[in-house]
């Protein structure tokens, strides 16, 4: 379900992911609104275009319509004091959003952004410098951004209130399920890598008990290991 749209502003982008029904509450579109796509797709042609766009090491920023429908998918568990993670940040975009919504209103919230490319976790801190409130944020401690592998997860900052995979899962990651607060949801892509991936939302309730459900199909890029992401030979996975 891509939208691909072309816009020339990031308001014109949130205007036409409004209009298609994307994105639905005020909460998401004021944060889309908030943070400039170009400031984290630097050197991308169409940083406003609804399609996800290359960042180099085989990533990319997802597409638009992807972030609107995460943010919106966890909206509930994004509330102002919550602990966010976000696996796979690659540009920290949606990280950024996460922790904007978590720390409204003065809230301690925080988003954690676990990414396994050092030189992309670098650039995600830089594409955060280039705006002075989310910078400020950083600072204050409501965003991190972390080098590591996020299949096991971010255990120093668990549990978490929302958990996010930008990244599509061979299977459902037990070690992530295990890290989500009673009460907490995960969005996370599952299948098989290049082709068609279910975004499971699974949600721990208040006893811990999980319930699976697919919101629709995506395709994402693998969650996996850097040698094989960077399609090194000594590959072990
Ligand atoms: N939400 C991000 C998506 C980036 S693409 C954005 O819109 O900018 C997915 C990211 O997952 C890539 O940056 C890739 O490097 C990262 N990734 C893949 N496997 C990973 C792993 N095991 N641990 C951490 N990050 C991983």
């Amino acid at each position: 379900m891509a939208y691909r749209t072309l816009a020339g502003s990031q308001s014109g982008l949130v205007d036409n992911l409004i209009e298609v029904g994307v994105v639905r509450s005020p909460e998401v579109e004021a944060v889309l609104r908030s943070i400039d796509r170009r400031h984290f797709a630097e050197g991308a042609d169409w940083a406003y275009m609804d399609a996800p766009q290359s960042i180099g090491y085989a990533a990319t920023i997802s597409a638009p319509h992807m972030h609107a429908y995460a943010l919106e998918l966890l909206l509930d568990q994004l509330r102002p004091g919550a602990k966010v993670l976000d696996v796979g940040s690659g540009t920290g975009y949606l990280t950024a959003a996460f922790a904007k919504l978590v720390s409204r209103g003065g809230a301690p919230g925080k988003a954690v952004g676990i990414e396994h490319i050092p030189e992309l976790q670098r650039q995600a801190e830089q594409n955060i410098g280039r705006d002075e409130a989310l910078a400020q944020m950083m600072r204050q401690g409501h965003l991190a951004l972390v080098v590591g592998d996020g299949r096991k997860g971010y255990p120093a900052e668990a549990p978490y209130d929302a958990i996010h995979v930008g990244a599509a899962a061979p299977r459902l990651p037990q070690e992530l399920v295990e890290q989500l607060a009673p009460g907490g949801r995960m969005v996370v892509p599952v299948g098989p890598e290049g082709g068609m991936q279910s975004l499971a939302v699974v949600d721990k309730g208040a006893d811990g008990s999980v319930r699976r459900r697919n919101a629709m199909n995506v395709a994402y890029v693998p969650l996996t290991s850097k040698d094989h992401q960077l399609g090194s030979a000594s590959d072990s996975d």
